[in-house]
């Protein structure tokens, strides 16, 4: 059996293009023991899949040029030489970027039994999902009445954060979300989100209009951009503010170091706490959040969004939208 599967066979430089990805087809070796093929429904496209193809170990190992490129991906298992899958179990592994995955059987997972569309489990289930849960409560440690704001609202893992915000914040506090698109904007004002556009302003004019959203000021920022929105936020904390750092997805694309925003020293003038995070120091606590989560999204109490491309090719437009906001929430691939 054959595998379709990208890679890459360089470092790009700044932002990247599609020919940097090359579509490659290969024979899948004979099943060995303690192995699974599975062939791919859905995948995850992701902003952090750009920092692996640098070339350089961060939290994560980088991509190996020339190898298949990796990523969620949710799929049916096609062949198991392992007593725990069979052919036709529904699974979540790493082995995306391509159409049929052959793996490890301890790289597989069974998806959980939440009655959701499988894609949930790449996005809202999944580890976006899982990622805004975090670090709105663990890491910010959101509390009821507190004004909480958030970059890139409107995508995978603001559009979680800002829902769960809304959810705990009943005392009266204030959500608000920076998004770049009008469409984006009216979905947020839909969910009870002030939304405030970063597009054509900057940190100055972003900071005087979230003055104006939020008069009193912000107890949490949940930061998934940097640059300018970080700038603007510093200059709307309240004492004692939190800011949950998730993501800089305005910085990815730099191909070289960029000076920092002007105005860090309103952290010591307001008290405020920084305090970056990778979900996966804290996937221990995924069923927690999946028995949280997981009934109000069955509910249909969770309004999730998602941005869909068919076929594998589409993979590399569909992972270089993401730098372009073409997405509301879950940007994946269909199979
Ligand atoms: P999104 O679905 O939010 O997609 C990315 C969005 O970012 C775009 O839709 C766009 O929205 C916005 N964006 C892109 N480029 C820029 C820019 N230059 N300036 C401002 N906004 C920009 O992605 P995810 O939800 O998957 O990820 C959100 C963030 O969370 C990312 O920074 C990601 O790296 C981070 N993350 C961190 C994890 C962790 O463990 N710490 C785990 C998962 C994600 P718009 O149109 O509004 O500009």
């Amino acid at each position: 059996m054959q595998s379709r599967f990208f890679t890459i066979q360089n470092h790009p430089q700044g932002l990247p293009d599609q020919n940097l990805f090359n579509l490659e087809t290969a024979a899948l070796p004979e099943l060995g023991d303690g192995e699974v093929r599975v062939r791919n429904t859905w995948l995850s496209v992701d902003p952090y899949m750009r920092g692996r193809m640098d070339g350089v170990t961060t939290y994560i190992e980088p991509f190996t040029l020339g190898s298949p490129l990796e990523g969620a991906a949710v799929g049916e298992v096609i062949a198991s030489r392992d007593s725990r899958f069979a052919e036709g179990d529904r699974v979540r592994h790493m082995g995306g970027w391509r159409d049929v995955a052959q793996l490890v059987a301890d790289q597989v997972e069974a998806l959980p039994a939440i009655d959701v569309p499988e894609q949930a489990y790449l996005g809202v289930l999944g580890m976006p999902g899982m990622t805004a849960w975090t670090g709105l409560n663990t890491i910010a440690g959101m509390q009821a009445g507190d004004n909480v704001l958030v970059s890139a609202a409107s995508g995978a893992v603001g559009s979680l954060v800002v829902q769960l915000a809304k959810a705990k914040g009943v005392k009266g506090g204030k959500v608000v979300g920076i998004a770049g698109s009008q469409a984006k904007l009216d979905w947020l004002e839909s969910l009870g989100v002030t939304a405030v556009s970063y597009r054509n302003k900057d940190a100055q004019q972003l900071s005087k209009d979230l003055k104006v959203a939020c008069p009193d000021g912000f107890d949490v920022y949940y930061e998934n951009v940097g640059g300018d929105c970080l700038e603007a936020a510093l200059n709307n904390l309240r004492v004692g503010a939190r800011i949950a750092v998730c993501g800089m997805i305005a910085r990815y694309n730099d191909d070289c170091p960029v000076a920092g925003p002007g105005n860090l020293a309103m952290i010591l003038i307001r008290r405020a706490r920084m305090q970056g995070f990778i979900v996966f120091d804290h996937w221990d606590q995924y069923p927690s959040f999946l028995n949280e989560v997981g009934p109000l999204v069955a509910r249909g109490e969770i309004d999730y969004r998602e941005t869909v491309e068919d076929g594998l090719e589409k993979t590399p437009e569909a992972f270089l939208k993401l730098f372009e906001g073409a997405n509301q929430g879950k940007m994946l691939v269909r199979l």
